[in-house]
């Protein structure tokens, strides 16, 4: 028989580097990852085995166990599931299939506990073995393939790895480690027993180790020893945890639930566990994290939900049960209703699929509002829909600091959230009851729009708010220069995706939502009749200057007129009302999208001295143009020529 030596992929050799150095210090991983792994195989072959059950051959048990030896210092981890042929062994075990792993290895700090939490996240599955040996061996058959195609795998981790052809009677795979001389702790049963509690005790399949008794010494003075019984028993609860009663069930199982499928070491912020009977019925429990995942933005990120059907898993990532901007709930879904042979082409099209979808997005909804503790009477909760009345077993894990759990909600996911405004319609009105903004009032993001409504003047007509770069540019926008003055709120809104978000919400609760940065300003009641008049004068008066500047910036504005909404500043831009904010202009530049070239409104604020020494002044053409570009400066734009601007500037100054 004949080895074969083959070098690891490049990240592979990498990442090995990686988890043996920065993982150091949390060394006991391994053990949940390689049962998980286990555990992961049997769910293959169970689901496999659905349409060809001679796979199961003569052995009907799915089971993981566990062996160490003391003396040869090894331990060994043995499942009865999928198992891998010489090809997979070779592909799975040698390099990484999955995508982002530049992206993983790109955010690494260099600081262990900020990258072991990256790991973690990122799932380094069986790799870490070799935190604790300094050599793995594998041996697996893969179910369905005769006895003279199993496969040895061996690698001390450090470049290379073997493969050989043997025969092993049992469908499977073991996985060997041998220890390093600082991890033989690992060889001892109640050590192990203790991580499997800690880790693997929800793990649906019953995990067994040999048991162990006490044996006295054979002779006077000989000191005694634990022996095995040569009987396997089972350490683990073995049943799925969303099965249990909720009573059953302590917040610290549910933590270490959460940790186990979604591979982050940090607890969740709450979770929902409820059974749903209705028209479909299923078991619902879903988490929220209290931190976003390193890939929160790639576009193609699926839900972290795993879907079951009468307890047997079906697959991962089932993006259908849960809308996008919920993509980072992560939980499990148990139907009894679905087939279990359904495929992801069948779920997009399946009504219980819908039914579920709909649950899972109010019951996330209602965990928010919980968090967010939106005042009742401000938040009436929708009339019950006919499966959410049937609800039972219901537990939401919110009660204590509700208040600071939301706020690292949003900070963590109000950005995500938002885009549900555009992409759930029915939901909206409790979705705007949610979102959360800075204000002129206050500098961090907690003014609901209830809070900005109750505090509106009186007479005042609509919500306003501004976007931009950042919080320091929107405060600092000539655009608020009059609301200041009148002490009017107005929200900061500085995420990507606020302006495309609000273009979905006109209005909340019945008062229109109005940008200070387009149309012209008309803060109606607000204004009196002196004001008001002053500005029709001023306008009189600057009429023929209006018309220079219309002249001298033809090919830069749309139009030039005077403007009340400026104190302090000479001018600003503004977009006309049904136009794209000069902001979302810039984004969509940014993001390499074709944006119509629509020029913008300059206005003047006839008040300013500035303004009023360009009539019949020598330099008229360049103080223009100095006039138009520093209005863009202000808003967080750039002049289309910065040289020219910055040549224009310093003639002046010389
Ligand atoms: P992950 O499990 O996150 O995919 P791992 O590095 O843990 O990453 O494992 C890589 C691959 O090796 C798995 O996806 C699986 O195909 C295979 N594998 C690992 N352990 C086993 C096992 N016990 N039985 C069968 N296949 C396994």
């Amino acid at each position: 028989m004949t080895k074969q030596s083959h070098a690891f992929q490049a990240e592979v050799a990498q990442l090995l580097h990686l988890v043996t150095h920065s993982l150091y210090s949390n060394k006991e991983i391994f053990l949940r990852e390689l049962i998980s792994n286990a555990s992961d195989a049997c769910d293959k072959l169970r689901f496999e085995a659905l349409a060809d059950a001679s796979l199961y051959g003569d052995q009907p048990e799915l089971r993981v166990r566990i062996a160490f030896d003391k003396a040869a210092r090894t331990l060994t981890v043995t499942d009865t599931g999928i198992g891998m042929s010489q090809d997979e062994a070779v592909a799975h075990l040698g390099t990484i299939a999955k995508s982002g792993t530049r992206e993983f290895m790109a955010r690494l700090s260099g600081d262990q506990k900020a990258d072991a939490q990256l790991i973690g996240q990122f799932g380094v599955g069986f790799y870490s073995g070799f935190i604790v040996a300094d050599r793995i061996a594998v041996e697996s058959r893969r179910a369905g393939l005769p006895p003279e195609q199993g496969v040895r795998w061996t690698s001390d981790g450090s470049g290379a790895f073997e493969v050989e052809a043997i025969t092993r009677a049992e469908r499977g795979t073991s996985v060997t480690l041998h220890l390093r001389e600082d991890a033989l702790e690992y060889a001892d049963g109640w050590r192990i027993k203790e991580l499997i509690n800690k880790y693997s005790d929800h793990i649906a399949l019953p995990i067994q180790m040999e048991g162990e008794k006490w044996e006295e010494g054979k002779e006077e003075g000989q000191p005694g020893q634990m022996v095995k019984t040569g009987e396997w028993e089972t350490v683990n609860q073995a049943t799925a945890l969303w099965t249990r009663p909720k009573k059953d069930i302590s917040d610290e199982q549910y933590t270490q639930f959460y940790e186990q499928i979604a591979h982050d070491w940090q607890p969740p912020l709450a979770w929902t566990h409820n059974r749903v009977e209705g028209a479909t019925e299923y078991t619902q429990l879903l988490y929220l994290p209290s931190h976003a995942p390193f890939d929160l933005w790639d576009r193609e990120k699926k839900a972290g939900i795993k879907l079951y059907v009468r307890r047997v898993f079906i697959m991962d990532e089932a993006e259908q049960l849960l809308p996008r901007y919920l993509r980072f709930v992560k939980g499990v879904i148990d139907s009894a209703d679905l087939p279990l042979n359904v495929s992801r082409e069948l779920l997009q099209e399946s009504r219980d699929v819908r039914a579920i979808r709909e649950g899972n997005t109010r019951r996330v909804l209602g965990l928010l509002e919980d968090l967010a503790k939106a005042p009742a009477a401000a938040a009436p909760e929708p009339a019950p829909a006919a499966d959410d009345a049937a609800v039972t077993d219901v537990q939401d894990k919110n009660e204590a600091q509700a208040g600071d759990k939301y706020a690292t909600f949003w900070h963590e996911f109000g950005a995500v959230l938002k885009e549900g405004l555009g992409e759930d319609a029915g939901n909206r009105e409790r979705i705007a009851r949610l979102l959360r903004y800075a204000s002129t009032t206050s500098d961090s993001a907690n003014v609901t729009l209830d809070d900005y409504k109750g505090r509106m003047k009186e007479g005042q007509k609509a919500i306003y708010y501004i976007t931009a770069d950042s919080l320091a540019a929107a405060k600092g926008s000539p655009q608020l220069e009059l609301f200041k003055k009148k002490g009017i709120e107005v929200l900061l809104m500085t995420d990507r995706v606020d302006e495309w978000s609000l273009s979905f919400l006109r209005e909340f609760d019945g008062t229109p939502l109005q940008s200070v940065a387009k149309g012209a300003v008309d803060l109606g009641d607000l204004q009196d009749e002196a004001e008001k008049k002053a500005a029709e004068e001023a306008a009189e008066a600057v009429k023929p200057l209006i018309e220079h500047l219309k002249e001298a910036l033809k090919d830069s504005v749309e139009d030039v007129r005077v403007t009340t909404r400026l104190v302090d500043s000479p001018a600003c831009l503004v977009v006309k009302d049904a136009g794209m904010s000069l902001q979302l202009e810039r984004l969509m530049r940014q993001a390499g999208q074709a944006v119509p070239a629509a020029k913008p409104v300059l206005e003047i604020n006839p008040e300013h001295p500035l303004v009023k020494k360009l009539e019949g002044n020598p330099h008229f053409d360049d103080l223009a143009h100095i006039l138009f570009d520093q209005a863009l400066l202000a808003e967080g734009g750039l002049p289309q020529d910065p040289a020219a601007y910055v040549r224009r500037v310093n003639a002046l100054l010389v």
